[in-house]
């Protein structure tokens, strides 16, 4: 169908659509709003980006071996990832004592590493945006509690004293007996944050790896190396390789030069310059647009909140960014940039699918639909301040929403011109583009929409219908290498399976939001921010016939064409739909037979293209030790990774609200089958839970009651959207999600770590509690009384917050308020009541202490 005439040039054209006005007086009031106040401050960590193949965040220590050309002072100070684990902190840190105002533990946006921050800057309202890592006091110590293992156990490289923190394993050792190793109560694994950046980075190598002729694993620093001939051995399959010469050598300290022998954790980087579209200068980070695909039908207040929410947006991108504006109600705008007086746009028609004649129209017309931030932000400005509220007198959920079509616009807009020879095939260069929708209500017009109303005779049909298109069309936007954000707000239900069927098929997330004011305003900074990479690919090797038994996260298991061919691989390979800090693949790991050797073998692959153009191939190989003895291994667990695997496998199944409940009821059991697997007295029918695991019930117990499986959310869309985030979110994100963190305010600013238990509500005491998407603050009601004390303590209580939520995606939504109050419900509902133990306490109590039960 050919929809040329309905491609209509702006603006005298229609009056259909939320036009802007060309009235002058419009052009006066279009310097924007001051945005407020906590948006204000440094944009994303892009606006120094370090030169193209060192991340933003790789400071190269000294030891490194890094070509010269690649060093250079820009990578310095830039970010530190959330609690990456300073190599000292190998236990996990004690009670913590925060110091508050609390001192970011580095400061990102300097580009000289000596200046020293003032600290006197930090107030509450400034450092919400800026990114600084998580002081290292505040680490979870889980990834540091692995920095002791390899030292010990690679006895040529002693030199050698960290765990990569991409991958923590719920425990130390492996089991070698596979009937205890493979009980699924308790049950062995891995999370892999494919995409969290470490600090220091890994190596970086600039040539082909060595791989395995028999199985395509990479040669590492655990082979065994015949020194006269350069042979190597590979740990996974055993097979003899050659290494072309190169590792031959008079010495075993002489190969240590190499990095991938001396390293658990390296990088081959493709050389870039090859590449057709290389940009080669150190400060144009060659990140793909960014479309805004915004509802148009929103009433007045929460537009008004959407729009201070968009002009701090664009005032925090950084000045290369491209961005594109589009917004949808009946039909669909694009906003023309080209008009620098008047805010302009042209419409398509959004009952049906744009037809390629009118998308062509478009592209090869004469306006500008992307622009970069430096050239018009002051455009962008004046297209938000155009923006109306709704008109009709329909109730929010019946208005007409042609999101679908939307969509399907701005992916055409990132396109461009060479849409026609390139859809979907040519691979486009840089990192992933993003659309990120601003959506007050569902999808009611044109594809992928549902009927107003539930009662539509045909609902669940068609509702079918549109979860099936908007899945498509959010895999045609992954093969786009396009990641769509969907960012919800306002009461009025959106219809969650549908729009999380489109930002979860193209690698993105939905999030849900009270309103478009500041947790909103924060996510849109962040999503846009997210350091990515595009084309991920995540292959795990084991050795000694172990294997991946389950995968739970953001990707699909991947064709077996796209690996190259090794005569023998057994790699598990996994297609990521984006490479992004904020989430993690859990894997299940069993065991096939009986392990025989003294240490096992695990590699991880991860191959993507960066935001700055490169190949990379990230490689962490992990050598564990394996045990005959239970209890060895049992002290070798990691109780919080072991509960957010736990809970991972467990909310796979809780897709609805009953099978919630009866996830409930399995985690029950689980807990009883654990004490009765690994737990029987000597000589005894008595059992009791491992001492070993102390800290797993309570972790679980939270679980149970929390919001991921209890009956603290009340609406099932709320807890569906909570789901699908936790399956895919990173350990630090999950563990939060699973138990929340109880930090009580101290008098002289400091604070320090309670049980997360009802005890901790101290009338005097100023309390908050980090629950991973949520973060409470609740004050006493004697403290709330005394008026300058207890606006201290909530301004201690807020920067804390601040900055233990700083690098998370989604944002959290902080609520303060006072015992007694209403909310305060909020906060009791999250902690263990003191007066009733959990059920696992209940049963029977032993004199040690920990929950025990009889058979
Ligand atoms: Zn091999």
């Amino acid at each position: 169908m050919n929809n040329n005439n309905q491609l209509q040039q702006s603006p005298s054209s229609s009056s259909s659509n939320a036009y802007p006005s060309s009235n002058p007086s419009d052009i006066t009031s279009l310097s924007p709003p001051p945005p407020p106040p906590t948006f204000s401050s440094p944009s994303p960590p892009t606006r120094f980006p370090p030169p193209p193949l060192l991340r933003p965040n790789q400071v190269p220590t000294p030891s490194v071996k890094v070509p010269p050309n690649l060093l250079s002072p820009a990578n310095n100070g830039i970010r530190t990832p959330m609690s990456s684990p300073a190599p000292h902190l190998s236990t996990p840190p004690g009670p913590p004592v925060f110091s508050s105002p609390l001192q970011p533990a580095a400061v990102p946006f300097r580009t000289s590493p000596a200046t020293p921050q003032p600290l006197a800057a930090f107030s509450p309202a400034s450092s919400l945006s800026l990114p600084t890592s998580s002081s290292p006091q505040f680490s979870d110590g889980a990834p540091g509690q692995l920095l002791h293992q390899m030292s010990d156990t690679a006895e040529d490289y002693n030199h050698v004293s960290e765990h990569s923190p991409n991958v923590l394993f719920t425990a130390h050792k492996v089991l070698k007996e596979k009937k205890v190793a493979n009980i699924p109560s308790l049950g062995f694994g891995a999370l892999v944050s494919a995409g969290q950046e470490v600090s220091p980075g890994p190596q970086i190598i600039q040539r082909d790896p060595h791989r395995c002729q028999n199985c395509g694993s990479y040669s590492n620093l655990y082979c065994n190396i015949l020194l006269g001939s350069g042979q190597w051995q590979c740990v996974i399959c055993r097979n003899l390789n050659t290494s072309g010469g190169e590792y031959i050598a008079s010495s075993k300290e002489e190969l240590r030069n190499l990095p991938e022998l001396s390293s658990p954790s390296v990088e081959y980087v493709q050389t870039v310059n090859k590449r057709p579209g290389f940009i080669p200068v150190s400060d144009s980070r060659a990140t793909g647009p960014i479309v805004l695909v915004i509802d148009e039908c929103l009433d007045e207040v929460q537009l008004q909140h959407l729009q201070s929410s968009l002009h701090a947006f664009v005032d925090s991108l950084p000045p290369t960014t491209r961005l594109g504006i589009v917004l949808y109600g009946r039909a669909v705008s694009v906003y023309d940039f080209s008009e620098e007086s008047t805010a302009s746009a042209d419409v398509l028609p959004g009952k049906e699918s744009p037809s390629q004649e009118s998308l062509k129209a478009m592209v090869y017309g004469s306006g500008i639909y992307l622009a970069s931030i430096h050239a018009s932000l002051p455009v962008a400005h004046s297209i938000f301040s155009s923006f109306r509220p709704y008109k009709l007198n329909l109730p929010e959920t019946s208005r007409d929403r042609c999101l679908g079509a939307a969509v399907e616009v701005a992916l055409a807009l990132i396109q461009g011109p060479s849409a026609e020879i390139s859809r979907g095939v040519v691979k486009r260069p840089g990192g992933n583009s993003r659309i990120i929708v601003c959506a007050g209500g569902p999808v009611t017009y044109g594809p992928g929409s549902v009927p107003h109303s539930f009662s539509h005779p045909n609902y669940l049909h068609m509702e079918k219908t549109a979860i099936k298109w908007m899945e498509n069309l959010g895999h045609e936007s992954h093969r786009q290498s396009t990641v769509i954000d969907v960012l919800c707000a306002g009461t009025c239900p959106v219809r969650v399976p549908i729009l999380q069927s489109l930002a979860k098929a193209s690698g993105g997330v939905l999030v849900l939001h009270d309103d478009f004011g500041e947790a909103f305003g924060v996510n849109l900074q962040r999503a846009s921010a997210r350091a990515a990479g595009s084309h991920g690919l995540l292959e795990i090797r084991c050795s000694d016939n172990i294997f991946v038994s389950q995968v739970i996260g953001p990707g699909e298991e991947a064709d077996v064409d796209s690996s190259e061919a090794f005569r023998n691989d057994t790699a598990l390979s996994i297609q990521m739909l984006s490479v992004e800090e904020t989430q993690s693949f859990a894997l299940c790991i069993e065991s096939r037979s009986d392990i025989k050797s003294d240490f096992v073998y695990f590699q991880f692959v991860i191959q993507y293209s960066n935001a700055y153009q490169a190949e990379v191939s990230r490689v962490i190989t992990v050598k564990l030790p394996t045990v005959d003895s239970v209890p060895k291994y049992l002290e070798s667990v990691q109780d919080e990774v072991a509960a957010v695997l736990i809970a991972k496998k467990t909310l796979l199944r809780a897709k609805n609200f009953n099978d919630a409940l009866d996830m409930r009821l399995t985690i029950d059991e689980r807990v009883k089958d654990i004490a009765t697997k690994f737990g029987q007295l000597p000589k005894s029918k008595l059992y009791q839970f491992p001492k070993e695991l102390s800290l797993l019930p309570e972790l679980l117990f939270h679980l149970r009651r929390g919001p991921l499986l209890g009956s603290i959310v009340g609406h099932e869309d709320e807890r569906s959207v909570l789901r699908n985030l936790f399956l895919n979110a990173s350990f630090d994100l999950s563990l939060r999600m699973v138990a929340p963190r109880c930090l009580m305010h101290r008098e002289g600013g400091t604070f320090e770590e309670l049980p997360a238990h009802d005890l901790a509500m101290q009338s005097d005491a100023a309390v908050v509690l980090d629950h991973g998407t949520d973060v409470f603050i609740w004050l006493g009601a004697e403290l709330a009384a005394q008026e300058g004390k207890s606006a201290a303590a909530l301004a201690a209580c807020r920067t804390l917050a601040e900055e233990l939520t700083e690098l998370r995606f989604p944002a959290p939504r902080i609520l303060a308020f006072k015992e007694g109050s209403s909310q305060a419900r909020y906060f009791v509902t999250r902690l263990i009541p003191a007066h009733k133990d959990p059920p696992y306490e209940q049963v029977s109590e032993e004199e040690n202490g920990y929950f025990g039960f009889h058979m």
